[in-house]
């Protein structure tokens, strides 16, 4: 282990591994066959890179694209990790040099697409090398229930006995158990380790809400992003060119990407945005493999997704660097149908596998719970925390109706009265009182239902109805989707269910990822460095995240050091580059903090004892700051939140997140003077009525008397003291449980 965290921060300049990374590591190191299943942006790469150095010999890599390949090894290489690549574009003179290497056991690394890997002329080669394992990426192509099957990666089940004694690792990042086991089964893996990490990504915000307005809400997104790079997905090319001019003609500077433009043209947008060169890519789902661009600020999908496995792997592609970065998803019930149309030339299996997923990602649009929750457990995983302060469900972005009940019930009687014959559109029609031609044929003026909810708009009836069929009470029925009651639907008639209601709030709140990881940065001297960072990358023809990431300049710029020694304590300044790059960044941090007298090395003397990385994970997955470190450091001796805001310079409403977050971290249950005991048994019966997910109801039965920081503070307590039982729906309440008899 510390020879792998030696190598890591040699070439890597990182401090500690991510999770299930040091497995996957031992598994190669044991030769022991793997698949690994980490989320995108979890850091497959490294499994296998990292081993490479410790063996002896050339592991192979097997890669699907040729982008993908050039953009690895071009990383590798500004590291000072011996790699290479073999593909239709390699010169004879680039590939003699690579087998000469190769042979002398110089190369560590060899990228290959799998059917240059199976010709017999490469296999005859790499059986005269020494071959230290092979690592088998994107090896979700190889399953038909992958979402990208490719018929070339099947050649592969040769490998094991083609090669015997040397181990075959897989990596991917969709999760399904049935892919899974496709791929230890189509490789013929050896007893494999598997390993599947985390889905949850917690640096990301989702945000879902119903399309209105397309171009507006989206530039409403961009207004504050000028200088940041992200990527908008749109279900049709036409939608692609349309979004992409319009942005343009707005000051923006957004390239187009999908399968309707020529393979040079779609090379060149591409290639732009990996250089920084256009800050937006709008793109079908044809963009995205290999797209390993690290600082993606944000996604926002102008329209619905196919499938909750590809929502999670195109917003997947933010923040891979582990800072916050934004999902937007903007859908309307339109673009389900348009999913289905596109999809129905499928042969009848896949079309239903197509259609099971459709209405996954429609129930996640909208549900409005939790959309970490959801698309963890959609992935069969366990959530854990009761509100995950990123997405707008728990940032109480979407507020809950008071009277949802009372709602639901005029929906669900007209849908009754109207014969559960008719649209969501028809039923918010008859509701608001239109006069519609078709409205009146039917008589349907005269219903009881008519005009019952004049003065709500009609759209927002239609979210009802979409919220409604996600929890179950009204389905969708038949070939023209007619609406219809369900057996719960029933009960909520007779008032024996509840529905959830919500309506977009007006006020939007920052996440608390979004507040911390830039605290403490000197922005200005981010900028000067992502300059830098820009030129040298356009002179070494290289995307600017392969030079430093964005973490690495945040840091940077947050810690201005002023020596070699304090610039290795930055994350991601390994060895190679703080040579490369070293004085050239402590001639810019310096002139920067001369010219106005700021002071350096920030910081940098605790650096040795707090791995930044390593805090990282285990406190909320945003990076840790100055400000948070001291107010933990108060809190430990009982500190005032007050005293603390005042210390830190934060809002009062920060360090209460902070408060939270320590409490959490420590398990701490004895609140003192931060939370008194009859408050928090007051929040405690509460909660046992209202549950644990939401602040909001909590506070409203409490009268609104109680601030919202309390509850989330007495909810932390309340977690460690009395966790919910895995299954709350049959559990045995908690002992002496305050439910009203
Ligand atoms: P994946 O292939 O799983 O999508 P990558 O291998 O491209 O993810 O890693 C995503 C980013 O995270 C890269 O910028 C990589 O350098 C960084 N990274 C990976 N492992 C670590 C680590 N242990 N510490 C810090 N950064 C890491
Ligand atoms: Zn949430």
């Amino acid at each position: 282990m510390n020879q792998t965290l030696q190598v890591l921060k040699q070439y890597w300049g990182y401090d500690s591994l991510r999770p299930l990374q040091g497995e996957a590591i031992s598994a190669v190191l044991e030769g022991r066959d793997s698949v690994v299943v980490l989320p995108t942006g979890g850091g497959k790469s490294l499994c296998y890179q990292v081993p490479a150095l410790q063996k002896a010999g050339t592991a192979v890599v097997v890669s699907p694209l040729i982008s993908l390949m050039k953009d690895q090894v071009d990383t590798l290489r500004d590291c000072g990790v011996p790699a290479a690549f073999v593909n239709s574009t390699s010169s004879a003179d680039e590939r003699r040099q690579i087998a000469h290497d190769a042979r002398a056991g110089r190369l560590k690394l060899l990228y290959l697409s799998p059917e240059r890997l199976m010709t017999d002329r490469m296999l005859e080669f790499l059986r005269g090398i020494t071959v230290s394992f092979m690592a088998v990426d994107e090896a979700h192509c190889i399953s038909d229930w992958g979402h990208d099957f490719r018929p070339e990666y099947r050649m592969l089940g040769r490998l094991k006995s083609l090669f015997p004694g040397v181990s075959v690792h897989a990596l991917t990042a969709t999760a399904t158990p049935r892919v899974r086991e496709d791929i230890a089964r189509e490789l013929h893996l050896t007893d494999p380790r598997i390993l599947v990490g985390s889905f949850d990504r917690p640096n990301l915000v989702y945000r879902v809400q119903r399309r209105t307005d397309r171009l507006q809400q989206i530039l409403d997104v961009l207004q504050s992003k000028r200088e940041e790079s992200g990527i908008i997905y749109c279900i049709r090319r036409n939608d692609v060119d349309e979004l992409c001019a319009a942005l343009n003609r707005e000051g923006y500077r957004a390239a187009p990407y999908h399968a309707g433009m020529s393979d040079i043209a779609r090379a060149r947008n591409q290639e732009a945005f990996l250089k920084d060169r256009v800050r937006i890519i709008v793109a079908t789902v044809a963009f995205g493999m290999g797209i390993d661009k690290s600082d993606v600020r944000f996604v926002i999908h102008a329209g619905a997704p196919k499938s909750i496995e590809h929502y999670q792997q195109e917003s997947g592609r933010g923040g891979r660097d582990g800072l916050e970065a934004e999902c937007w998803l903007f859908y309307t019930a339109g673009d389900f149908q348009s999913w289905r149309k596109l999809q129905a030339d499928l042969p009848t299996e896949a079309y239903e596998i197509a259609l099971q997923m459709l209405s996954g990602i429609e129930r996640f649009c909208t549900a409005g719970t939790c959309r970490h929750r959801a698309l963890v457990e959609h992935f069969g995983q366990d959530y854990a925390q009761p509100n995950c302060q990123a997405c707008d469900a728990c940032l109480s972005e979407l507020d809950e109706l008071p009277d949802s009940l009372v709602i639901a019930q005029k929906i669900l009687s007209s849908v009754v009265r109207q014969g559960e014959n008719f649209g969501a559109e028809y039923t918010a029609q008859v509701l608001v009182g239109a006069t519609e031609q078709r409205i009146l044929a039917n008589g349907h003026d005269r219903l009881k239902t008519y005009g019952l909810l004049k003065g709500t708009a009609r759209k927002g009836i239609r979210e009802w109805i979409e919220q409604l069929v996600s929890q179950g009470f009204l389905e969708r029925r038949g070939e023209y989707n007619v609406l219809g009651v369900t057996a719960a639907g029933r009960r909520l008639l007779k008032g024996e269910l509840e529905p959830r209601l919500l309506r977009p709030a007006t006020e939007k709140k920052t996440s608390l990822a979004t507040t911390v990881s830039w605290e403490g940065v000197d922005r200005e001297l981010f900028e000067t460095l992502r300059g830098w960072r820009r030129e040298v990358a356009e002179r070494r023809q290289v995307p600017p995240f392969v030079i430093f990431s964005d973490a690495t300049l945040r840091d940077l710029a947050r810690t201005r050091p002023s020596t070699l020694d304090g610039l290795s304590k930055v994350q991601g300044v390994g060895t190679v580059k703080r040579e490369e790059y070293g004085s050239a960044l402590l001639a810019l941090i310096s002139k920067h903090c001369a010219e106005r007298d700021l002071p350096q090395d920030l910081e940098l003397d605790r650096r040795s004892e707090v791995p930044p990385e390593r805090s990282l994970q285990s406190a909320t997955g945003s990076k840790p700051s100055e400000a948070k470190t001291l107010a933990f450091q108060l809190f430990t001796r009982g500190t005032s939140v007050a005293q603390v805001a005042q210390q830190t310079n934060r809002a009062l409403s920060t360090c209460w997140q902070y408060l939270s977050e320590f409490v959490q971290l420590n398990g701490i249950t004895e609140l003192g003077a931060w939370l008194d005991e009859t408050t928090y048994q007051k929040i405690r019966a509460a909660a046992a009525e209202c549950g644990r997910d939401k602040l909001r109801p909590i506070h409203e039965k409490l009268q609104e008397q109680v601030d919202f920081s309390l509850i989330r503070l007495a909810l932390t307590r309340l977690n460690i003291e009395e966790p919910l039982a895995a299954t709350p729906a049959t559990a045995a309440p908690p002992t002496g449980a305050l439910t009203p008899a």
